[in-house]
């Protein structure tokens, strides 16, 4: 028997409605561990070239990993991977909740669906038993209303219940997967890709927790976890006041992307910080299981406007800084309301309050009028207006609304005229709230990301910066080989090193599904050192932060060769034309931009650090470095 998985992964054809168990060896484990990893194994060996991202041919791949459900912080999330409908290139997105652990212990390491089921079916895992259900008397209701049918139809109050929302249905292309009615794997357009094979829900419960190799080095470390929080300044505030916690921080440095990018400090920030939050509408801190960090946020509003219900939580730093300071929007109430029209509906709030901004400097510009708003003032700052679009999208309804949900790329083709100047896309995915001009090394990953833009997919620039980064975390990335800190805003050799180096050690976390604030190579709860403790403890392998690193890169190569099939090359890995252009406003940020020269050149050393060629392809050579060859038959002529 392993310890940490199952060894059992399910198959679910949902044009036959047949279900299998599949095995795969240790071995198999070991080299891809879970998450993006795996679910991109798949997807390049079975998804043929030129498919339909919203076709039955399209894979749905969903996995935790071989730590998932362990009794240890920071371990239960999920990821899925298709074909993303956004851009044609690898979708990938991760969640955390209570979900995720449930999932293993109902008895399987994934579950991969393909096909297109003629009718609306859940399926249901409970206790090592999966079957298919009906699920049209779900269509057309909020998330929340479903979460509470499907456990009393089935599982119980402790069953875990992952649906998509009525968005998926009508067909907003950046449509999540959510579960706990509050947590979403928002990003890619994952929801829609499942609701085109009509799966509206994956209910588990189960009790079949997998062995732990060594359980008091696991206790041990988790208890040590929880003693260090209140000594780490970053985790302390985070678990505090939630990813809310750096608005203010972000507004001092400039960075907070203020009217859709075109500043960096919002006047207002104060009044949608996560320390107004604390002081007015919070109810409680909330958890994913065993994380003792407890950054969830719970927030209620009785009375007023804008009403809240607390089954679906509280606005992350992200969607505050997308429908907040993206939109010029200072009122709290008005961005929880939009977070909880997101979670209701299932849509990704980065992509969804992006759009809409981008659609408020069109507005702004005369790119477009009342005539294409239908006669609403979509000004910046108007939360009014902002809500009353917002609503259009999630329901595919108004001229308006009908465009923005196909999203802010689609809607600049649409519109022409100079639209796309305003676009703050990468691979048509919008981009999340953290600003490349002042951290260029997240310039260059944005760029590179295989799945777009992601703020989750490296170590930020201050990590590795003189006079910012504490003797804490350059200790920590010097066990990755990252020695020489960085003068801010440079994008030098070394930099681009930190973010090939980083950026892998982020990919292994995304293929073992680890919680981005609890491990990491610097800022989090955990180090590197940490979490090859972590990884022993649960399987017993005998890892490093090299074999972990190797991971990492593994999924970055899989994806990329996913991409390289689709005819994704160098001219895919660039910026919106508004990040090289100067910063406008006020504050240390102003007047800034991203180099071309700086960039193009940074894409060269990380191509080269790949072994990849010069258009950003993978080589048979760097698939076989990185134990991969098999992968090499995939790539394009
Ligand atoms: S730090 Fe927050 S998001 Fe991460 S596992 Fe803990 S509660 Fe969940």
């Amino acid at each position: 028997m392993p310890y940490g998985y199952h060894g059992k992964i399910l198959r679910v054809d949902l044009s036959s409605g047949n279900i299998e168990v599949e095995t795969q060896p240790e071995s198999f484990y070991r080299t891809y561990m879970g998450g993006g990893a795996m679910g991109t194994y798949y997807l390049l060996r079975e998804v043929k070239k030129g498919a339909d991202p919203l076709g039955p041919e399209n894979l749905l791949a969903v996995f935790p990993s071989v730590v998932t459900g362990a009794t240890i912080a920071g371990q239960s999330r999920i990821n899925v991977n298709a074909k993303s409908p956004m851009s044609g290139a690898i979708g990938d997105s991760q969640a955390g909740g209570f979900f995720p652990a449930e999932f293993k212990f109902a008895g399987f390491d994934g579950v991969i669906f393909r096909g297109q089921s003629k009718k609306w079916v859940y399926l249901s895992i409970i206790d090592g038993k999966a079957e298919l259900h009906n699920a049209s008397h779900l269509t057309g209701k909020l998330t929340g209303e479903v979460d509470s049918l499907l456990k009393q139809e089935i599982g119980g109050e402790k069953a875990q219940v992952m649906q998509i929302g009525p968005a998926a249905e009508k067909g907003v292309r950046f449509s999540g997967i959510v579960n706990m009615a509050n947590r979403l794997n928002g990003r890619t357009g994952m929801g829609l890709v499942m609701a085109s094979k009509k799966l509206k829900a994956i209910v588990v419960r189960g009790h079949g927790k997998p062995k732990i190799a060594d359980p008091k080095a696991l206790a041990d470390l988790n208890k040590i976890g929880a003693q260090w929080i209140p000594t780490n300044p970053n985790v302390e505030s985070v678990g505090r006041l939630g990813t809310a916690s750096v608005v203010l921080p972000q507004n001092t440095f400039g960075t907070l992307p203020t009217h859709n990018y075109n500043e960096g400090q919002f006047v207002r920030a104060e009044s949608i910080s996560g320390e107004k939050m604390a002081a007015t509408i919070l109810k409680t801190r909330d958890t994913c299981y065993a994380c003792t960090v407890r950054c969830k946020r719970v927030v209620e509003i009785k009375e007023g406007k804008y009403p809240f219900d607390p089954i679906y939580g509280g606005p992350e730093y992200e969607t505050i800084g997308t429908f907040g300071s993206y939109c010029g929007i200072d009122d709290l109430a008005v961005v929880s309301m939009a977070h909880q029209i997101c979670d209701m509906h299932g849509v990704d709030t980065i992509s969804c309050g992006a759009t809409i901004a981008f659609a408020m400097e069109c507005y702004e510009r005369g790119i477009i009028t009342k005539e294409e708003t239908g006669g609403i003032d979509l000004r910046f700052g108007n939360g009014d207006a902002m809500l009353e679009v917002l609503t259009q999208i999630v329901t595919k309804s108004g001229k308006l609304g009908v465009i923005l949900a196909e999203g802010s790329a689609r809607a600049a083709m649409i519109w022409g005229k100079g639209a796309d100047e305003c676009l703050i896309t990468c691979k048509n995915e919008e981009v999340p709230a953290h600003m490349p001009q002042a951290k260029r090394s997240l310039a260059l990953i944005y760029a590179v990301n295989p799945f777009g833009a992601d703020h989750q997919s490296s170590e930020h620039d201050w990590m590795y910066e003189k006079g910012i980064a504490s003797e804490l975390y350059l200790g920590r990335l010097a066990t990755m080989g990252l020695t020489e800190p960085q003068e801010p805003m440079s994008l030098g050799e070394e930099k681009v090193k930190f973010a090939y180096l980083s950026q892998a050690f982020y990919s292994m976390m995304d293929s073992l599904d680890l919680c981005q604030f609890v491990y990491g190579p610097a800022w989090c709860l955990f180090g590197p050192v940490e979490t090859v403790s972590m990884i022993k403890a649960v399987t017993g392998w005998d890892v490093t932060i090299e074999e972990l690193i190797q991971v990492g890169i593994r999924r970055i190569n899989l994806m990329r060769t996913f991409n390289a099939r689709e005819g994704f090359t160098r001219k895919d890995d660039t910026l919106p034309k508004k990040f090289f252009k100067p910063l406008g406003g006020t504050g240390p940020t102003s007047g800034i931009a991203v180099g071309k020269e700086e960039f193009e050149a940074a894409l060269n050393m990380y191509y080269g650090l790949h072994g990849w060629t010069n258009k950003g392809v993978p080589t048979p050579d760097a698939l076989k470095k990185s134990g991969i060859d098999w992968a090499a038959e995939y790539l394009p002529a």
